[in-house]
């Protein structure tokens, strides 16, 4: 009720929120009525958790913030979703992104952008931007998230919330709405790297329905949190500063945090070490060929017969005349830039030059995160290059968008974990700024101990 209520004060402004879920109230009494019929209930039973629109969920619309899929209510859930209802969590509703998770600011929703809860005209980060300001505006304690190239990390930076994409395959993908399949990762968006952790145990683990689903049994990341908050918790662990994000290019304050942290680090017990990862420049390059191919063809199903919109154009037409008129007013501008830039990667006298350099670079930039955990446990960076900066400011220049990831990015193409979270407010402008830590693959523990060491 207490969220409900805050979500019809402040929603208004903040418009984390697409949907609100009508039978909230009712599940939270069936949870009550099973713990008072004495049945043990997990530790996050009956605690509301807000859901990104890409994910599928049967009694809601899922729209993965698109024209083209508006008031679409799926036939099953995703996953992620039945895990949380096994648990006892209450679905509060679906919130706000960019359409098909493509941006870095949720201005590329249909259905208008999410507003910083921190100054209602900044950006709350992209595309998980909803699911980021539901939880710093205190509409939701938890929220759920999706990661392809920094989606659930940087909106968790530039709003002051804790986000963490897993392990590639951690977290299961089934009834995610695809952007790119071999970069999505869904993951919590919460307030606490306790929080976070519990979430985590919550919706990880094995799907046989996701055929990139890891098999392995993982640790409880909740008590890899707890271990976190004890003093000297860091003793013997090696820090890896990412050189080439570190400096020129970011914000002066989230340089000045971002040490602040490092000291806080050594004086936890861990080591603080400079590592050098040379093929991370061109992770952006590689990431724009790599998420816009995959995510043409993704996208290629939604091609008015299967799902939602459907236009028939005036005087009838050929099949392919609807569909293409379909396509043409369900699709944003964003979506029809990079279904073109992904078909002509594609295309077959392109392909070796674009998707092949890029899935090479990929390799490259595998390489160089082998060679660091090589030397060290975790790597940390800053989460995003600067604070939240303001509604409109690079909408209409994508180049200037895509370079906003440059430090997200590269954990998605090496399949590896990492979490944006809070240290501070940048002293220029009161801003929150991120710290990020990168873990080898299937260490997300780390992450946990390592974070709640930061809180
Ligand atoms: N901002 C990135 C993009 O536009 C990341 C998107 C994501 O992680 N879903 O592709």
């Amino acid at each position: 009720r207490a969220h409900l209520d805050r979500i019809a004060a402040v929603d208004g402004d903040v418009h984390a929120f697409l949907h609100i879920n009508a039978q909230a109230l009712d599940t939270a009494a069936l949870v009550d009525a099973a713990r008072a019929a004495g049945e043990k209930l997990g530790p996050l039973a009956g605690v509301p958790v807000a859901i990104k629109d890409v994910l599928c969920t049967i009694d809601m619309p899922s729209t993965a913030g698109s024209k083209i899929l508006e008031g679409w209510v799926p036939p099953y859930d995703a996953t992620v979703v039945a895990k949380l209802r096994a648990a006892h969590l209450i679905p509060l509703g679906k919130t706000n992104m960019d359409e098909f998770a493509m941006g870095s600011s949720t201005e590329h929703s249909a259905f208008g952008p999410t507003h910083n809860p921190w100054d209602l005209d900044r950006i709350p980060g992209g595309s998980g931007g909803g699911s980021a300001a539901a939880v710093a505006a205190y509409e939701a304690p938890l929220a759920l998230g999706s990661d392809t190239g920094g989606s659930i990390r940087q909106p968790a930076a530039v709003t002051g919330s804790v986000g963490v994409k897993p392990t590639y395959g951690g977290v299961s993908r089934y009834g995610a709405i695809a952007l790119a399949s071999s970069l999505d990762q869904v993951g919590p968006v919460t307030r606490t790297v306790l929080d976070a952790a519990l979430l985590h145990d919550v919706i990880g683990g094995h799907d046989p329905r996701d055929s990139t689903s890891l098999t392995d049994v993982w640790p409880s990341f909740a008590d890899a949190a707890r271990a976190g908050q004890k003093a000297e918790s860091l003793k013997g662990l090696r820090v890896g500063v990412v050189k080439e994000l570190d400096g020129p290019g970011f914000q002066s304050g989230v340089t000045q945090r971002f040490h602040e942290a490092l000291t806080l680090l050594e004086q936890a017990g861990a080591e603080i070490v400079e590592v050098s990862a040379p093929n991370f420049e061109y992770a952006v390059a590689a990431y724009y060929l790599i998420l816009p191919a995959e995510a043409s063809s993704n996208l290629a199903k939604f091609d008015s017969v299967r799902f939602g919109l459907r236009v028939n154009p005036v005087g009838g037409g050929t099949v392919e005349d609807v569909m293409s008129a379909t396509r043409e007013a369900g699709f944003g501008p964003e979506v029809k830039r990079r279904i073109i830039l992904g078909t002509y990667a594609l295309s077959a006298g392109y392909y070796d030059a674009y998707y092949g350099s890029a899935q090479k670079v990929r390799t490259l930039i595998q390489r160089d995160f082998d060679a660091a955990f090589a030397q060290v446990d975790v790597l940390v960076s800053p989460a995003a290059p600067t604070t939240a900066f303001k509604l409109g400011e690079k909408l209409e220049d994508p180049m200037a968008m895509y370079l906003n990831d440059v430090t997200t990015i590269p954990a998605n193409l090496a399949g590896v974990p990492g979490m944006g979270l809070p240290i501070g407010l940048a002293p220029e402008d009161g801003l929150p700024v991120g710290i990020q830590i990168m873990a080898p693959a299937r260490a997300d523990a780390r992450l946990y101990q390592l974070g709640a060491t930061l809180e």
